[in-house]
């Protein structure tokens, strides 16, 4: 099959050559896609401006050995309102950087394509920001198998209480009170309501939840998430760090 055609979504767009844009796309059943689409920086480009990060659509490929060429494009949505909205713009921005850093050639994963264009269509319709990227995060994790039971305490495998005192190591370990002598790594405190959260989020989709999450929550959940996430693709968000904060 040297024509092809897939869904996809544009993660990356790069300049090459004198017109040429070097696309990086998330496709369900291709996994990571890098296509050149040629001359499409002059302005007579019928397909030039429709090739923006994040927008989703359906591309027609032609492949050449591993080299692809974007032939055609039709896209579907362009998230407009997150493209007019500075704040949401980095979140989406930050979501393509996770995908960048996780994603491979050719590893079809249909659920991770659907999760990044569930997660675009809710940073476009609400107001929840932040746990939509949490969200995103805890699923991403849950896909690749790196998001464990954090139900319990790693030392004593008792199930956590509302009132309990837990802590988590750098790798992820999580600790209460009477346990936290063994474990001899650097140590922060996390919450209750913060393990709560996130156990929630990886079992269920909150697209129609209204959830009311206190600013302490949430700020605990990031640091779990942040934890596992920095493991799971062995480096630092730079995007995250100009989002606004969330306490
Ligand atoms: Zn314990």
């Amino acid at each position: 099959m040297r024509y092809f055609s897939t869904s996809g979504i544009i993660l990356r767009k790069q300049n090459s050559g004198e017109n040429d844009f070097f696309l990086t796309l998330l496709s369900p059943e291709h996994g990571r896609l890098q296509a050149t689409s040629r001359s499409s920086r002059k302005i007579t480009s019928l397909k030039g401006p429709h090739l923006d990060p994040l927008n989703y659509g359906t591309f027609q490929l032609y492949r050449s050995g591993d080299r692809y060429t974007l032939t055609e494009c039709q896209i579907e949505n362009t998230f407009p309102v997150i493209k007019a909205d500075l704040e949401k713009s980095l979140y989406g921005l930050t979501i393509c950087e996770i995908l960048l850093k996780s994603i491979q050639d050719n590893q079809e994963n249909q659920e991770l394509f659907q999760l990044f264009l569930r997660t675009l269509e809710r940073l476009e319709s609400s107001d929840q920001n932040h746990l939509t990227l949490e969200e995103f995060k805890i699923k991403l994790l849950k896909n690749s198998g790196s998001w464990p039971d954090i139900g319990v305490c790693n030392y004593c495998q008792q199930r956590w209480q509302a009132d309990d005192d837990i802590w988590i190591d750098r790798i992820g370990n999580l600790n209460c009170l009477d346990c936290r002598h063994l474990n001899h790594d650097k140590l922060d405190s996390t919450s209750f309501d913060a393990v709560k959260l996130a156990n929630f989020l990886a079992e269920y989709t909150t697209d129609q939840i209204k959830l009311n999450i206190k600013p302490t929550q949430l700020f605990d959940l990031q640091k779990i998430t942040g934890i596992f996430l920095t493991n799971y693709l062995h480096c630092e968000l730079k995007g995250e760090k100009i989002l606004p904060s969330v306490s």
